[in-house]
C-alpha cells in the first residue's frame, strides 16, 4: 500500500462524517459525479413506494390536505433553509432552476424603481446567462455580462440585479458572496444568487449576508434525484415587493377561491406557480433527511480535505504538466469539486468510467471530480488520482 493509501485510510478512520456515507445507496464505484447527480439516499425508494402506494393509490385526493401534499413547497422549504442560512418562511420549492431565475431577475427588475440593466456573472453555467437575456428583454433592460470579479465594481445607478454563481460548475471557483452583495447594495443594486453548485456543499450565509434573492437545484449535492424540483429564495423584507411574472393560482393568497384576479399570497409562497410535482418533491424531502445531525461547517471542513488531499494525490500520480488544476488552490475561492485541464479529456474521462472512477468530462478540456462529504472518502480521492495517473501513463494518451 502507498503511504498516500495509508494517509487515506487513517483519514477516513478520523473523518466525523464517516458513518453518513451508510445513509446511502453506493457500491464499488468511486462515486465523484455528485456535483451533477447526486447519490441515492437509502430511505428514498421505501419513502417514494409509499407515496405511490398509499398516499396516491389509497387516500386519492385526500392526501393534498392529509398528506400534507399542498404545503410541500413550503415545508421542504423549511427543511432546505438552515442548509444556506435561512431562517424559516423564505424558501419555496418548485420548478426547475431555470424557471426559478426568470421569476428572481424579473421580480427584481420590477422592485427596482426603474433601473434598467441587470448585470450576469460571465462565465456563468448557460441556462442562467439564457433566462437572464429573455428576462432583461422583457422588462426593458439591457444585459451586461461581467466576470464576477468584476461585479462589484460594474455596478452602478442603473444596475436592477445581478444574476451570480456562487460556485463556478465548470472550475468550482468559489465567488466572494459577502462582498459582492455588500457592493450591489452600496450601489442600491439586488444580488441574487445561484446556489446550485454550493448548497449543501458550503455554508451560504444568504441572511447573515443579506442576500436579496437565491435560486437553485436539489439534485446535485442535496441528493434530491434526477430532475428534484428547484427552489427560490425570497428574503423577508421584500416578499411583500415581489411580484412573480408567473402568478399562478399555487400562489394566489386563496388558491381556492378561484378568483378572476390574481392576489399574491403573503410570504415566500407567492413564488409559486402550479400544482407541485409531488412524486419528485417527496423523494427530495426523503432525501434531505440524510442532514439529520449533520452540520454544514462540518460538511465544508471535510470538502476542503478532501479536495486538498485529492490535489496531492493527482501530484503524486500524475506526471508533472500533463494536467493542471483551473480550481484555485487558496480555500477561500474552492467549492467542492476539482476541474483538471487535461488534453483529450472525454477520452480520458470514458476510460475512467470504464475502470469504474466516475466524474464527468466538460467541454473543451475539462475533467471535472465532484466531492459530496457525506458520501466520498479519503480512499476515493486517492483512488480516483491512481487510476487517472495510470491512464494518463498508458499508450496513447501522452
Ligand atoms: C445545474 C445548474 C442549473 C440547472 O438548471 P435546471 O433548470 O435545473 O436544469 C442551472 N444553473 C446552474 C448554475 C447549475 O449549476
Amino acid at each position: 500500500m502507498s503511504d498516500l493509501m495509508r494517509e487515506a485510510a487513517s483519514l477516513d478512520a478520523a473523518d466525523p462524517l464517516r458513518s453518513v456515507r451508510d445513509r446511502f445507496v453506493l457500491d464499488d464505484a468511486v462515486y465523484l459525479d455528485g456535483n451533477s447527480l447526486g447519490a441515492l439516499p437509502a430511505g428514498v425508494p421505501g419513502r417514494v413506494a409509499d407515496v405511490v402506494e398509499r398516499e396516491w393509490g389509497r387516500l386519492r385526493i385526500r392526501s393534498w390536505g392529509e398528506s400534507g401534499w399542498w404545503t410541500a413547497p413550503e415545508r421542504i422549504g423549511d427543511r432546505i433553509a438552515p442548509l444556506v442560512g435561512a431562517a424559516p418562511g423564505q424558501i419555496v420549492v418548485g420548478d426547475s432552476t431555470s424557471v426559478n431565475v426568470f421569476k428572481a431577475v424579473v421580480a427584481a427588475v420590477r422592485m427596482s424603481g426603474g433601473r434598467d440593466e441587470v448585470l450576469v456573472d460571465g462565465t456563468t453555467f448557460p441556462t442562467d446567462g439564457y433566462i437572464a437575456e429573455s428576462a432583461a428583454r422583457m422588462t426593458g433592460a439591457t444585459l451586461r455580462a461581467v466576470p464576477p470579479s468584476e461585479i462589484a465594481s460594474a455596478a452602478g445607478p442603473r444596475t436592477a440585479a445581478a444574476l451570480v454563481n456562487h460556485v463556478d460548475y465548470k472550475t468550482g471557483r468559489l465567488n466572494d458572496l459577502p462582498s459582492i452583495t455588500a457592493a450591489l447594495h452600496s450601489a442600491g443594486a439586488l444580488a441574487v444568487w445561484d446556489l446550485c453548485h454550493s448548497a449543501g456543499a458550503l455554508p451560504v450565509g444568504l441572511d447573515s449576508y443579506g442576500v436579496d434573492l437565491a435560486v437553485g437545484c436539489t439534485y446535485k449535492y442535496l441528493n434530491g434525484g434526477p430532475g428534484a424540483p428547484a427552489y427560490v429564495y425570497i428574503r423577508k423584507s421584500l416578499q411583500s415587493a415581489f411580484d412573480s411574472p408567473l402568478p399562478g393560482w399555487n400562489g394566489h393568497a386563496e388558491p381556492f377561491g378561484m378568483r378572476a384576479s390574481f392576489e399574491a399570497a403573503d410570504g415566500a409562497v407567492r413564488g409559486r406557480v402550479g400544482t407541485p410535482d409531488i412524486l419528485s418533491m417527496l423523494a427530495l424531502e426523503a432525501a434531505l433527511e440524510v442532514w439529520d445531525g449533520v452540520e454544514i461547517a462540518a460538511v465544508r471542513a471535510k470538502s476542503l480535505a478532501l479536495t486538498d488531499f485529492f490535489l496531492r494525490c493527482v501530484s503524486a500520480f500524475v506526471p508533472a504538466g500533463v494536467v493542471s488544476s483551473l480550481t484555485p488552490f487558496e480555500h477561500a475561492e474552492r467549492g467542492s469539486q476539482v476541474a483538471l485541464r487535461c488534453a483529450d479529456a472525454g477520452k480520458v474521462m470514458a476510460e475512467l468510467i470504464g475502470r469504474g472512477v466516475i466524474g464527468d468530462f466538460r467541454e473543451p478540456d475539462v475533467l471535472r471530480f465532484g466531492f459530496t462529504p457525506l458520501y466520498t472518502s479519503f480512499e476515493d480521492a486517492c483512488t480516483a488520482a491512481r487510476v487517472l495517473g495510470s491512464v494518463l501513463g498508458q499508450e496513447g494518451f501522452r
